[in-house]
């Protein structure tokens, strides 16, 4: 794989720490959504600096998305999202990854996890999930720390509109249900580990074993597990997941931890 210029072409503030980047990437060979690619900087000095992003979007032309969620003290996820400015150019490397990757050729149903920016790839899957005309059941178990952190929130917003009534829904008040009579079979679940909106019946916390193994979808050789996040999250929902009966091999997962170089 080569390194190819990309031209940043437009912004989206998804949360006060994170930003969705657009870039035109002129020969992009198209990617499967939950695959990621390599980000690279050039300082003028020629001191480079190395990160993987997941890519929030299905492919599209030469133009592909990440978002970037700043980390504290972090050398390059804060210039990205603070800094790094329209019409500049950096270098990417991918598409990567063949195995946390979800097509609408995948057929069966999918659980999806996302932990804080974790949700990023997940989110180009729902994306291609949506654009795809096909009934497979989704559920997402989406893990954030308060309201304001929620990213793509917008989406989310139009899945709990288009969501039959929380209250009919025998998994969880909290959890809005997608029709299943609909394309838009997609269920959705928020995990506040902080604070919750107003209202929220759930206290805040991190996701538990009794909730992922009450809200994922039954065991079976048709549902796939996508579980993605900070690497202690991957590893607590993953196990969870065996514990509530899914085999491991259905199990896929992405951890976001350090990457760098
Ligand atoms: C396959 C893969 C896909 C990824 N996709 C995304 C994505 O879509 N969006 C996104 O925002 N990030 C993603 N990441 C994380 C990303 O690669 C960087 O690690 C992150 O942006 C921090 O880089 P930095 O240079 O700002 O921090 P650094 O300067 O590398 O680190 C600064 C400090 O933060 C800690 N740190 C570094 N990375 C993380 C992290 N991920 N979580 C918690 N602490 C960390 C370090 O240990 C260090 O203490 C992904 C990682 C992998 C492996």
């Amino acid at each position: 794989m080569r390194w190819q210029p990309a031209e940043l072409v437009a912004t989206r503030t998804e949360s006060a720490s994170a930003r969705t980047l657009v870039l035109r990437v002129p020969g992009w060979p198209g990617h499967r959504p939950g695959q990621h690619l390599d980000v690279r900087l050039t300082a003028p000095d020629g001191y480079h600096a190395e990160r993987s992003y997941s890519l929030a979007a299905p492919a599209d032309g030469d133009h592909i998305e990440i978002t970037v969620q700043r980390v504290r003290d972090g050398e390059v996820s804060g210039y990205l999202v603070d800094v790094f400015p329209v019409g500049a150019f950096l270098e990417v490397r991918g598409p990567v990854g063949g195995w946390f990757v979800w097509t609408p050729e995948t057929g069966g149903a999918a659980v999806l996890i996302a932990g804080g920016s974790g949700i990023v790839p997940l989110a180009a899957m729902l994306r291609a999930r949506r654009k795809a005309v096909t009934a497979n059941p989704f559920r997402l178990l989406y893990s954030v720390r308060t309201p304001e952190d929620l990213l793509y929130a917008d989406e989310l917003a139009e899945l709990r509109r288009a969501a039959l009534t929380p209250a009919a829904d025998p998994i969880g008040e909290v959890c809005y249900r997608g029709d299943p009579e609909s394309d838009e079979n997609i269920d959705l679940f928020l995990a506040y580990t902080r604070t919750a909106p107003p209202g929220d019946p759930r206290p805040p916390g991190r996701l538990t074993r009794t909730e992922i193994a009450r809200l994922a979808l039954p065991p079976s050789p048709a549902v796939a597990c996508y579980v993605c996040g900070p690497t202690a999250f991957v590893e607590f929902a993953a196990d969870a997941l065996v514990s509530a009966g899914h085999a491991p091999a259905m199990i896929r997962t992405e951890r976001f931890g350090p990457t760098g170089g």
